[in-house]
């Protein structure tokens, strides 16, 4: 039950513009809160001065405890839980909205490219560029595929609009987002948003490639996206070593594994694991630190709380926002125990084990509770390695992997048309199929044809550069000749796919 300490409350209604459902309210400048509270503990979170206490009780009748996420909503009856998504109706959870068929769906979902056109014939590796803009393609070659002519026009594109963004699963902490990425010492990229157990560096892009250390930015993009091995240095943070397809090297380490899921998801993927190997379990991670008896998969397999407490910031119970750094998990703790905040000694016998382990299983330690009133490290049971292996071998190993983004909705687009926009709507409907070096790519939504290809996919040595600065993308557009013809395709460029001449296969 949520209650207000009113003496605390400054009345900033902060909770008020966070609470999801809209239950808490100011009265005489002190939050209230009213019918339909679900007890997510949202305005605990925001509350600046501490404000919101939670007391313990037992589930009123006709309230349902909601289990589909670690907020364990309590919902009242006609209710809905903190997201709405789940109602109580006659005191069993539904889902507010029902499930859809695909049919239903396709509309947004929009067509599928036809598969006459899904696959160029041939592609652009080898194919030279098309300079000035306004002449045709190097390679305009149609072909009768089934029922369809098709079309596929090709060239190698400078693109200023490119860059490369670098996926590199690992769990160490390779500095802050937004910090400067160097190449031989100048800057060309930047630290960027976190996915899931992958850091991502973005090298390149149009800003760079054009400003005073362009040069360099394309041959950093140019050089990792064929798969070489390149040395990048964060900015206040460690020395990489990274090529595509290769565990990453950082500040001379090699990674090993890269992490199952965050503290939370291990505790609940490895639940009965971690259930036999010991009294309670702390999974230390930088993004979610879990406790394993307070958390729901411990609730679920019938453990009771421990008198452990933590000193991370509690998220929901049993999970913890972790602080990131050089120590266990990316977090910032160096010596396991530091983490522990509080033991209530009522509740911890001697002998009581404590198990500690990182996402990755790397590493981890067996602790037992001793007569003198602390924890001190012991030899792992079988059923500690047993849990630890068995993380371990559920984390894949960590590797670089990488897409090249290009913008091709530029210059390009009138090697293929005279009507360049024609193109460009070609293609977001899917009636024009844009791959490079054959491989599918991803186009982002909105103006423009901005794209992702995997450099996986694309064969080693097909991206090059030039001093504009700009890295060059080999590019194809295939599409149906009806629909070339239509767009203003440059019919006096293009020739019978079988009149290529082998020497042309080989330029
Ligand atoms: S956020 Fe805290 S202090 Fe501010 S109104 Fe709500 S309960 Fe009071
Ligand atoms: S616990 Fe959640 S639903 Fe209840 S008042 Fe706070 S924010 Fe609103
Ligand atoms: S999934 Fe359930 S517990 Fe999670 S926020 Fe929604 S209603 Fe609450």
């Amino acid at each position: 039950m949520i209650e207000i300490d009113l003496e605390a409350c400054n009345g900033c209604g902060i909770c008020v513009k966070d609470c999801p459902l809209g239950v808490i309210d100011l009265e005489d400048k002190k939050a209230v809160v009213g019918e339909g509270c679900v007890e997510c503990l949202t305005c605990q979170k925001v509350c600046p001065p501490a404000a919101v206490l939670v007391r313990e009780a037992p589930l009123a009748p006709g309230v349902v405890l909601c289990e589909a996420c670690p907020v364990a909503c309590r919902v009242p009856p006609r209710r809905t839980g903190a997201c709405r998504r789940f109602v109580n109706e006659k005191g069993r959870l539904v889902r507010s909205r029902p499930l859809l068929g695909y049919d239903e769906v396709q509309g947004e979902v929009g067509p599928f490219p036809r598969p006459e056109i899904a696959t160029p014939l041939i592609t652009a590796i080898g194919a030279g560029g098309t300079y000035p803009d306004y002449v045709p393609a190097p390679h305009i070659v149609t072909h009768r595929r089934g029922e369809v002519d098709v079309v596929t026009a090709v060239t190698e594109a400078p693109l200023s609009y490119s860059g490369l963004k670098l996926k590199i699963d690992t769990d160490a902490h390779l500095g802050d987002e937004g910090a400067v990425v160097t190449f031989e010492g100048r800057p060309v990229g930047m630290v960027e948003t976190e996915e899931y157990g992958s850091k991502i560096i973005a090298l390149g892009g149009v800003n760079r490639l054009t400003g005073k250390y362009g040069v360099a930015a394309a041959r950093a993009v140019a050089a990792a996206a064929n798969r070489e091995a390149i040395r990048l240095k964060v900015r206040g943070g460690p020395g990489l070593e990274v090529q595509v397809g290769r565990p990453p090297v950082i500040d001379g380490a090699r990674m090993g594994r890269m992490r199952v899921g965050c503290g939370s998801a291990t505790a609940g993927l490895f639940a009965p694991f971690l259930k036999r190997a010991a009294d309670e379990v702390i999974v230390l991670d930088a993004h979610i630190t879990s406790l394993f008896t307070h958390h729901a998969a411990g609730r679920c397999l019938g453990s009771e709380p421990s008198g452990i407490e933590l000193t991370y910031p509690k998220s929901t119970p049993g999970r913890y926002f972790g602080r990131a750094g050089q120590g266990w998990g990316a977090t910032d703790v160096e010596r396991p125990l530091d983490v522990i905040a509080a033991v209530d000694r009522a509740k911890i016998p001697v002998g009581f084990r404590l198990l500690v382990t990182e996402t990755t299983g790397q590493k981890a330690a067996l602790f037992e509770f001793g007569a003198d009133g602390i924890f001190g490290e012991i030899e792992p049971t079988p059923e500690v390695a047993e849990a630890v292996a068995a993380i371990a071998e559920t984390c894949q190993m960590s590797r670089v992997s990488a897409v090249y983004v290009g913008g091709a909705g530029g210059s390009a687009r009138a090697g293929v048309t005279r009507y360049p926009l024609r193109l460009t709507k070609a293609v977001h409907d899917r009636r024009a199929v844009l791959t490079v070096g054959g491989a599918p790519v991803f186009i982002l939504p909105g103006g423009g044809i901005t794209f992702y290809v995997d450099v996986e996919k694309v064969r080693v040595g097909a991206f090059t550069w030039v001093p504009t600065p700009a890295t060059v993308c080999p590019l194809e557009y295939t599409m149906t000749r009806e629909d070339y013809e239509a767009m203003g395709g440059h019919q006096e460029a293009m020739k019978p796919f079988t009149a290529l001449k082998p020497k042309e296969w080989n330029r």
